[in-house]
C-alpha cells in the first residue's frame, strides 16, 4: 500500500528524504515556504551576467564519504573544483588556511616544514593541556600572533563574540599545515556541481512519488493528511518558541556587481576587525569552466538573527545548549515526526553530513515501518 509522507523544507534534508522514500514507492509531498527550492544552498544565473550565484553564500562541496559522493554525482557533473581562500589583514595578502606559505609570509621567514613547525610548537601556549574554547585551541596550537591575526577580529565578527565564549569545535574545522598545500578542506572528494545546487536538489525531487509545493508554510498544511512528518525547518518554530529562540547567526550580503576582475580569487578573507565583513566571494571564480566578461561579489555581513531574519548558523553556546535540552525533550514526543537537518536539529552542518543523515534517517525509518507493518 502506498503512504503519504510529508517533508517540510526543500533543501538537501527533505530533497533526499523524499527521494529515499519515493523510490520505495510511497508518496512524498514536499513543501517549502520559499519560492525556491534547495534551501540555503539554492544557486541561480544572474539575468545580467550569466554567473552561477550563490545566493545564501558560499557553498563547496567536500567529502569523505564514498556513498555520499556518488549520490551527489548521480544528479550532477562535480567539476574539479579545490577551495583555495586568502586572508587580507593589515594591508597584506596572506594563504589560508595557515600552511607553510602564511607562517613564512607572515613571519618574514623561508623556513622549512620541520622549521616551521619546531617554530610554531615553540609559539604554543604549553600551559593549555586541554584547550575548550576557540582561544584557547588556537593559542594552545598556533600562539598569540597568528591567532590575533587570523582568528581573533574574523570570529568576532563571525559569532558575535569572544572566542574564549565559543567552543573549540569552531575552529577545528580549519586545518593547519607545515608544507604548501593551500587546499581548505582534508576531504578525499571535492568539487562544484556543474550548473549549480539548485539543479541538482530539483533532479532528486524529480521523481513521479513525489509533488512540491513552493510559497507553502508547515503551519497552513493539513498534519492529518500524512502518516509520518519529516521536518527541516527550526526546532524552536515547530513548538511555537514555547522556551524562547533558539539563537542564529544571519546574513546580509552586500552586492558588488565591475567589469572584469574584482579580486582575482573566489574567496578573500577580511580579518581586521575594523573591516566590517568577513570576506567577500566573487562567484564567477566557483566555476572556472565558464567564462564571463562581467563579475558580481558578495560582501558578507554577520549579525545576530532577528525574529524575521534568515537563520544561517546556529549558535550553540552554555544557554543554547540549555534550551535545545528542551526543545530535544518535546522532539521526542513527536513520535509521527522525525527532525532533520541543520534547522531541525540546531547544527552546524555541511553539506555532505547533511545527505548521509538524510539518506540514513530516511532507510532507519523505512526499516522500522516495514517492521510494524504500517
Ligand atoms: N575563521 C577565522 N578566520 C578565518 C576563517 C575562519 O577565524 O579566516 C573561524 C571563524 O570563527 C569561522 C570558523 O573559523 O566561523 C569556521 O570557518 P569556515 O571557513 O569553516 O566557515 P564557513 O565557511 O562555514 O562560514
Amino acid at each position: 500500500m502506498m503512504k503519504s509522507y510529508l517533508c517540510v523544507g526543500a533543501g538537501f534534508s527533505g530533497a533526499v528524504i523524499a527521494r529515499e522514500l519515493s523510490e520505495k514507492g510511497h508518496t512524498v509531498h514536499v513543501i517549502d515556504e520559499r519560492s525556491h527550492i534547495a534551501g540555503n544552498c539554492h544557486t541561480e544565473r544572474d539575468e545580467k551576467t550569466g554567473i552561477q550565484i550563490h545566493r545564501y553564500g558560499p557553498h563547496i562541496f567536500h567529502t569523505d564519504d564514498q556513498q555520499v559522493w556518488d549520490y551527489i554525482n548521480r544528479f550532477t557533473v562535480m567539476m574539479p573544483y579545490v577551495n583555495r581562500v586568502k586572508a587580507t589583514y593589515k594591508g597584506k595578502v596572506y594563504s589560508l588556511p595557515i600552511n607553510l606559505h602564511t607562517i613564512n609570509q607572515f613571519f618574514g621567514t623561508c623556513m622549512s616544514p620541520a622549521e616551521a613547525k619546531d617554530f610554531i610548537a615553540n609559539l604554543g601556549d604549553k600551559s593549555i593541556t586541554d584547550p575548550q574554547t576557540f582561544e584557547e585551541q588556537a593559542l594552545a596550537f598556533l600562539g598569540n600572533d597568528l591567532y590575533q591575526a587570523f582568528f581573533r577580529g574574523y570570529t568576532l565578527k563571525q559569532w558575535g563574540m569572544e572566542p574564549t565564549e565559543l567552543p573549540a569545535s569552531i575552529l577545528k574545522r580549519l586545518p593547519v599545515r607545515f608544507n604548501y598545500d593551500d587546499n581548505y578542506f582534508n576531504h578525499r572528494f571535492q568539487g562544484m556541481p556543474k550548473n549549480g545546487y539548485t539543479e541538482i536538489v530539483e533532479k532528486i525531487l524529480d521523481h513521479p512519488n513525489i509533488q512540491v509545493s513552493l510559497g507553502t508554510a508547515f503551519e497552513s498544511v493539513d498534519r492529518s493528511e500524512y502518516q509520518h512528518i519529516f521536518y527541516s525547518g527550526p526546532l524552536d518554530r515547530y513548538f511555537q518558541y514555547a522556551h524562547g529562540r533558539l539563537g542564529y547567526r544571519t546574513l546580509e550580503f552586500r552586492e558588488i556587481r565591475a567589469t572584469g576582475d574584482y579580486q582575482g580569487t573566489a574567496v578573500m578573507n577580511y580579518s581586521d576587525l575594523d573591516v566590517p565583513y568577513t570576506r567577500i566571494t566573487e562567484h564567477k571564480y566557483f566555476t572556472p569552466w565558464e567564462t564571463h566578461e562581467d563579475t558580481v561579489c558578495f560582501e558578507e555581513h554577520s549579525s545576530l538573527a532577528g525574529e524575521n531574519d534568515i537563520p544561517y548558523y546556529p549558535i550553540r553556546l552554555v544557554n543554547e545548549k540549555a534550551l535545545l535540552d528542551q526543545y530535544q525533550a518535546l522532539a521526542s514526543q513527536e513520535l509521527q515526526v522525525t527532525f532533520v537537518g541543520r534547522l531541525g536539529t540546531y547544527r552546524y552542518l555541511d553539506m555532505d553530513v547533511t545527505i548521509r543523515e538524510a539518506i540514513d534517517l530516511a532507510k532507519a525509518h523505512l526499516a522500522v515501518a516495514g517492521k510494524v507493518g504500517l
